[in-house]
């Protein structure tokens, strides 16, 4: 059974770093938001995070193999038709509740633990991390009952969260013919607490969650990761953390299988706080997102009213 270290959160949170650093450290594989894996790279054939597509990486490849005897044997169509069915946010009361999980939850379940068994296997690394993010797949994995399961519930201010959904970011993996979603304030602020509350309630029935703040965890990436190491149990040597950098981390080539384009960068990741919201942000949005995720920003420990330094 292979240990799984799952990120989660609201999107445009911050995971996808979260998830570059802690692939570099040792005994530990990145796979990338697997969720997508189904629809993006068996189906459409995107590129994997090391620039190659799906079909051709070597990593990818033996993955397949190992768990499947081929991707081939996939059937990607009962795939879809159960995340359909058990992945959504409104069956999370549901999931929670439930001691005993339904067939399609254990069924669904099988996929992803078939996966990371393979990953961990291929890679030799006793630790697989999957950035997916969605708080229903969480309960989904947790229901199912057969994956050890930790989970890093990445937040980070909803403010910031709003402002980032609002921009425009091509899709490199689509080869500049598709655009990351976009949602308004409004839409996102009621998103990120319900998605923020849903880990609230998994850490409730029992599975270990880690959480961190994005803007805590980049003004010392150092101490962030060898904090998330030691709830994850991997243990470090100094050298482990060389390629942490004043300012910046020098990443190695990776295999995310989906997710948001920083998952391409090779080399120089800069490390630092972007806060481009606290003059961007329209004041009336700011508001809205400040009065909407009140609440839960303050239970985070975040100030109503921060200025940019
Ligand atoms: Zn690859």
């Amino acid at each position: 059974m292979a240990e799984v270290l799952f990120l989660g959160g609201l999107g445009r949170s911050g995971t996808t770093l979260v998830e570059r650093l802690l692939g570099e450290l040792p005994g530990v594989c990145a796979l990338g938001e697997v969720v997508h894996l189904w629809q993006r790279d068996l189906r459409d054939d995107e590129r994997c995070g090391c620039g190659e597509r799906f079909s051709t990486c070597e990593f990818w490849l033996r993955v397949g193999k190992s768990a499947f005897d081929g991707w081939d044997n996939v059937d990607v169509d009962r795939v879809l038709a159960l995340r359909d069915a058990v992945e959504r946010t409104r069956h999370i009361p549901w999931l929670a509740s439930t001691a005993r999980p339904a067939a399609d939850v254990r069924e669904y379940a099988s996929f992803y633990a078939k996966v990371y068994a393979a990953a961990a296997e291929v890679s030799g690394a006793k630790l697989v991390v999957d950035s997916s993010k969605h708080s229903a797949l969480a309960h989904v994995l947790r229901a199912a009952g057969d994956i050890d399961l930790r989970v890093v519930h990445v937040v980070r201010d909803a403010r910031g969260v709003a402002y980032s959904w609002t921009k425009r970011v091509a899709r490199p993996e689509t080869d500049g013919a598709d655009e990351m979603t976009r949602y308004s304030p409004g839409r996102s602020a009621l998103l990120w607490n319900a998605h923020n509350a849903a880990f609230g309630l998994l850490a409730r029935r029992g599975v270990p969650v880690r959480r961190i703040r994005y803007e805590e965890f980049l003004a010392d990436p150092r101490a962030g990761l060898i904090r998330l190491a030691d709830f994850a149990g991997i243990t470090l040597q100094p050298a482990d953390l060389e390629f942490l950098r004043p300012g910046h981390a020098d990443l190695r080539v990776g295999h995310s299988a989906a997710g948001n384009p920083m998952r391409f960068t090779v080399g120089r990741l800069p490390l630092r706080h972007d806060t481009a919201w606290m003059r961007a942000l329209p004041p009336a949005q700011r508001r809205l997102v400040g009065a909407v995720c009140g609440p839960m920003l303050r239970a985070y420990g975040y100030p109503m009213n921060p200025q940019e330094s």
